[in-house]
This record gives structure tokens, C-alpha cells and sequence, in this order.
């Protein structure tokens, strides 16, 4: 197909499309995406949105950043894949700038967030045999209850949400799942075997759910007297969302291993990381782990660019700043159809009463009103814009909210 349907009724027709041809393991929102700026979106009818979702934090520098297009398309005209079986000018200044970031020594680049974790796990574990001294073939994992970290087999074989695992079995073995946000519960859990334990400083698709102030500190205190890794998933919570480059930072908490991924690349294309010290990652040698596009020479320019805008702290503070007014109108709402807020920074779990409407159905009232937005879990929502949105476009999103819960509380 060489020309591009705009004209009336397109949407639908590309709806259409979609349903018969593309396999049906998501259920989006009716509104079919043409092109994306900023914090903006337009449909193929020419309706504009503002994008609330910012794909899951994928987009935190919003669509078609100038900086991370400009280098993407500087690195298109040069080369865009020579695979690890040979060195490119773009991989040693992307680790470089990564780890200086993150205040580690080394990085592992991959491409999916899920890929960042599988690899979190077999590093964690190889630690565990050769470093600590585990015996051969019995280490274990400590994960915790309403985790996210992606959809492979080993990684849904450690979930409890049963839509992610049910009929995906047998999994791998070497997992402990306690509850999150209980240090005494991991405490409980830790051995002679444990290697690692791997969470979400703050649990997104869970719904936002940000834990008890001394979680994560007590985490840091326990791995540590246990010579055990923490393992921090921050795909979804880190580089900025929060108001700083990891959400472990309003903790205090360095943890031994972060996994990144989502606005790592940028929004342009994956990529995604595990970071640690020599001592951690060091623990691989050629031939071990690896990845035909991971690292490649597009996504470590992308993500060169993307490490450059965030050591200039201003995506950050943005979200700082801007996370005070959208937790602050949405404090307003509470009582008023939300029965709960959670979250930091940019990003906001909203629990609606589900007396009024599910989380769809606010999403489905909320697009009318020209705002993107996706549910979670039942009737809790995510708020999770672009980091360069206005405080104009916050004020309009959670006003937007609000008129939407009074029509359903008036049952209009
Ligand atoms: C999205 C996400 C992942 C998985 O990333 P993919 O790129 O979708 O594989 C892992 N962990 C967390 C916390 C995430 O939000």
C-alpha cells in the first residue's frame, strides 16, 4: 500500500485490519495513531490527543524528540548494524556515558526490557556459582507478588498475575516470591542460595504502587549483610519519570545491578541495559551472552543522545516539578469518583470507584476528551505523560478526569 487512508471512517477500517490480520494479545483503544510531537498525537481522521501513556514510559522525552531524531538520523546516513563480532564507534561512547550516569562501571546493552532482565537473572546467577560460591545448579531468585518484568517464559513462570502465566507452563525453577513492599519477608526468604533479589523500586503495571519508605533501604541493608545482588528492575521507573534518574534515589538506595530499558531508546527504538560494577558483569566471557542487534550502532546513537539529555538533569526536574501539580489537582479528585492516588514524579496510579465505571471505560471517556490514557488492573488507571508536557496539558488532563467521573456519577 503506497498512499496512506485519511480520509472518513479510516480509523475504523484500519481497526478492521488490525482485528483480522494481527494477532489479538492486546485490546487497545479505538484510535488509530498518524503521527506524534511532543506530548501530542493525531489519529488518521486528524483528531488530536495529548499522549498520557507516553508507551509506558517508553516515550518519556515524548514523541520524536529534535535532539534523539537529529541523532538517529545522523547515524542512519553512517551504518546501522555491524553485530558484536566487530567493534563500531558508537558502543564505547554509549557504555561510557551510561555508566557514568548510573555511577557504575560497566553496561551490558541488549534491546527489550524483558531481554535486560532474562540477562539480570543469568548474570546474577553466574555471580552466585563463581563469586559466592553457590552450589552448581541451586540458585534462586527472590521476586515479588504483582511483579512486572516482562513477558518470556522464564520471567511470566515467576509472575502472579494469572493472565500472564496460565497455560505458558512448565517454567523455570529457581524463583521465590514473597510479598513486595515486606523486607521481612525477603529476609525470611533469604539463604545459602540466593543470588539475587530483583524488584521494582516502584511496581508500574501493578498499578503504580510505590512501597513503604524503609522497603528499599532495608533491601539495600539485607543484601548486603547477605552478599546477595539487589537487582533493580527500573524499565519503567527510571530515567526521569520520577523526578530523578532512578526512582531508587528518593530511597538513598544504589542498587548492585540496574536493568533500564523503555526510554532508553528514546521512543525511536529498543534498547535496554543491565549496568553494574566489573565485579558483577564481569562475571561474562565471550561467547556466554549475547545479541545479533543488541547494542547496535542506531540504538547506542539513540541512546548516547538520550543519556546526554539526562545528565543535563532537566527531563528530571521537569518531572519533579510537574509531578507536584499533577499529584496536587489529582489530590482534588479523591472523593470525588478516585478513591486512591499512588506515585511519584510524572506518573500516577488513580483508583477509580469502581461503583462509577472501570478503568476502560474512564479510558474510553477520556480519549473523547482528546486524552490517551491506559487501565490496569481492574479499575485503576496510569497517568504517565511525556516528560516535556506543559503544566497547562497536566492541569487540562486531570480537569478532563474530573468532568469524566461527574458524567458518570451523574449517570450521564
Ligand atoms: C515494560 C517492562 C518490562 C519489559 O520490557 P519490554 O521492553 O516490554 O520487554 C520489564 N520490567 C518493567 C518494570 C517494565 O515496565
Amino acid at each position: 500500500m503506497t498512499t496512506i487512508d485519511t480520509a472518513a471512517g479510516a480509523g475504523d477500517r484500519q481497526i478492521a485490519l488490525a482485528e483480522e490480520y494481527g494477532a489479538h494479545n492486546y485490546h487497545p483503544l479505538p484510535v488509530v495513531i498518524r503521527e506524534g510531537l511532543g506530548a501530542h498525537v493525531t489519529d488518521v481522521e486528524g483528531r488530536g490527543y495529548l499522549d498520557f501513556l507516553a508507551g509506558y514510559s517508553a516515550l518519556n522525552f515524548g514523541h520524536r524528540h529534535p535532539a534523539l531524531i537529529e541523532a538517529a538520523r545522523r547515524q542512519l546516513d553512517r551504518v546501522t548494524l555491524t553485530s558484536r563480532a566487530f567493534h563500531h564507534d558508537q558502543f564505547g561512547p554509549f557504555c561510557a556515558g551510561l555508566a557514568r550516569l548510573a555511577g557504575k562501571e560497566q553496561v551490558l546493552p541488549m534491546n527489550t526490557g524483558a531481554e535486560a532482565v532474562e540477562s539480570g537473572i543469568k548474570v546474577a546467577r553466574k555471580w552466585g556459582y563463581e563469586v559466592k560460591g553457590v552450589p552448581a545448579g541451586a540458585a534462586t531468585v527472590i521476586v515479588a507478588s504483582g511483579n512486572f518484568h516482562g513477558r518470556t517464559t522464564t520471567i511470566v513462570g515467576f509472575s502472579d498475575d494469572p493472565d500472564a502465566r496460565d497455560g505458558f507452563g512448565p517454567f523455570a525453577p529457581g524463583f521465590r516470591r514473597v510479598p513486595y513492599g515486606d523486607a521481612a519477608a525477603v529476609a525470611a526468604a533469604i539463604d545459602a542460595t540466593t543470588v539475587a533479589v530483583l524488584v521494582e523500586p516502584i511496581q508500574g503495571e501493578a498499578g503504580v504502587l510505590v512501597p513503604p519508605d524503609d522497603y528499599l533501604p532495608e533491601l539495600r541493608r539485607l543484601c548486603s549483610e547477605h552478599r546477595v545482588l539487589l537487582v533493580l528492575d527500573e524499565i519503567q521507573s527510571g530515567l526521569g519519570r520520577t523526578g530523578r534518574t532512578f526512582a531508587a534515589e528518593h530511597s538513598g538506595v544504589v542498587p548492585d545491578v540496574y536493568l533500564l530499558g523503555k526510554a532508553l531508546g528514546g521512543g525511536v527504538v529498543p534498547v535496554s541495559a543491565v549496568v553494574a560494577d566489573r565485579d558483577v558483569l564481569g562475571v561474562l566471557q565471550p561467547g556466554q551472552h549475547g545479541s545479533t542487534f543488541g547494542g547496535n550502532p542506531l540504538a547506542a546513537a539513540v541512546g548516547r543522545a538520550v543519556v546526554e539529555l539526562l545528565a543535563t538533569g532537566e527531563p528530571q526536574r521537569r518531572a519533579a516539578e510537574l509531578g507536584e501539580v499533577l499529584h496536587g489537582e489529582l489530590a482534588a479528585l479523591v472523593g470525588r469518583g478516585v478513591i486512591a492516588v499512588r506515585g511519584r514524579g510524572l506518573w500516577a496510579g488513580v483508583d477509580i470507584d469502581p461503583g462509577l465505571a472501570t478503568g476502560r471505560q474512564v479510558c474510553e471517556d477520556l480519549m473523547a476528551e482528546g486524552i490517551l490514557v491506559k487501565d490496569t488492573h481492574g479499575s485503576t488507571i496510569r497517568l504517565a505523560p511525556p516528560l516535556v508536557v506543559t503544566e497547562q496539558e497536566v492541569k487540562e488532563a486531570v480537569a478532563a478526569l474530573g468532568r469524566v467521573l461527574e458524567r458518570r456519577a451523574a449517570g450521564r
